[in-house]
């Protein structure tokens, strides 16, 4: 047996990007968690060969400065939260301080980031190959620009487990669908190879998460059917709130790509959830026919474990049962409901 000993930082933090950073989606993922942390309204995205070759991520957040530039991309260094106590009640969508760092040992990252107040912008670049960058004054306005290169150039066992770039552009179409309706209140650009994908505008702060505000959005991520056969959900229970859509039965799937859940923002896939949703369609839908929906749960923090998962695509709730009952409970009732109007028009 060899002797033990401590493994070098770059070869840690690609160890590390291993469990966050699977494909060019996930990159694009951990970027826009991280302007929607920074506050961003405005968030451009620019692809080239499905994220391969190039992602780029700009946003009117809050920014980073100088003196905290280097940290950004070291391991474990975060600015969410500080001890176990804010862990235990955290409401950003990062917190592990993971992100950066990973993406520097798989591939070039440069960050450029200007602050509110600061004359100028800063930038670090990185290219995989030791854990430092180098900071320098670059030109910037307020907020951060993001460009991640040659995604594992230096890691040829994960290149070869990237599919086709049609495939990984879906991925990435897929995850800016969840972003997008997460956030109306966030205006998301999104190009590939130089042409438009997406271009979606921020809804008004006010009313983010009304029909009115995201009807248009719902349009053009979910299809016209799904918003023709919308039916609101506005729920509360005691520390609960579910709001959102469901499409009616007559609009089933026959896979489940229009289900999207989001716990207090965070777009999860979670089974007491898919469990809870499926039991409130069981009588209305055919076997083999899976509902489609946008849903938004809301609780207090402290009552759900976002740090289940290097990549938080799982939660744990506390009250499990609780929350299965209210979500059963819930869409059952707004279903049942449905029935009774004689399937009256959707309101949006
Ligand atoms: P985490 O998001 O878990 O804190 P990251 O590695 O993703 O870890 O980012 C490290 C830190 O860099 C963040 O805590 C934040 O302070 C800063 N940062 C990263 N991206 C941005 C951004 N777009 N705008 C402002 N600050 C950012
Ligand atoms: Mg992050």
């Amino acid at each position: 047996m060899p002797r033990i000993r401590s493994l070098p930082p770059l070869l840690v933090n690609q160890i590390a990007a291993g469990e966050v950073i699977e494909r060019p989606a996930s990159v694009v993922k951990e970027l826009l968690e991280n302007s929607l942390d920074a506050g961003a309204r405005q968030i451009v995205v620019e692809l080239e060969q499905a994220g391969i070759k190039r992602i780029g991520v700009r946003d009117d957040g809050s920014g980073i400065g100088a003196e905290d530039l280097a940290l950004a991309v070291s391991r474990h260094a975060t600015s969410k939260i500080s001890s176990l106590h804010d862990l235990e009640s955290v409401a950003s969508l990062g917190f592990r301080g993971e992100a950066l760092p990973s993406i520097a040992s798989v591939a070039r990252l440069e960050v450029i980031s200007r602050e509110p107040g600061a004359e100028h912008g800063w930038r670090l670049s990185a290219d995989g190959t030791d854990c430092a960058g180098e900071v320098a004054p670059a030109a910037h306005p307020v907020g951060t620009s993001v460009e991640v290169r040659d995604l594992f150039y230096r890691v040829p066992a994960r290149r070869k487990f990237l599919r086709t770039e049609r495939t990984e552009l879906g991925h990435i179409e897929q995850l800016i669908r969840r972003m997008a309706l997460a956030r109306a209140d966030v205006g998301f650009r999104v190009q590939h190879n130089g042409r438009e994908l997406f271009d979606l505008r921020a809804a008004p702060e006010s009313e983010p998460l009304s029909a009115h505000a995201c009807g248009e959005r719902l349009q053009t991520l979910l299809g016209e059917t799904f918003v023709q056969h919308a039916l609101e959900v506005d729920e509360q229970a005691v520390g609960l709130a579910l709001s959102g859509w469901v499409a009616r039965p007559a609009f089933s799937r026959s896979q489940t790509d229009l289900q999207f859940f989001f716990v207090n923002g965070r777009m999860v896939r979670d089974k007491l959830v898919a469990h809870a949703v499926r039991q409130a369609f069981q009588d209305v839908l055919h076997h083999g026919r899976h509902p489609a929906y946008v849903l938004y749960l809301q609780l207090d923090p402290r009552q759900v474990d976002v740090n289940v998962h290097p990549a938080k695509h799982e939660v744990r709730f506390r009250e499990g049962r609780q929350v299965h009952d209210f979500l059963f409970r819930s869409l059952h009732r707004r279903l049942a409901g449905s029935c009774e109007q004689g399937g009256a028009q959707a309101r949006i």
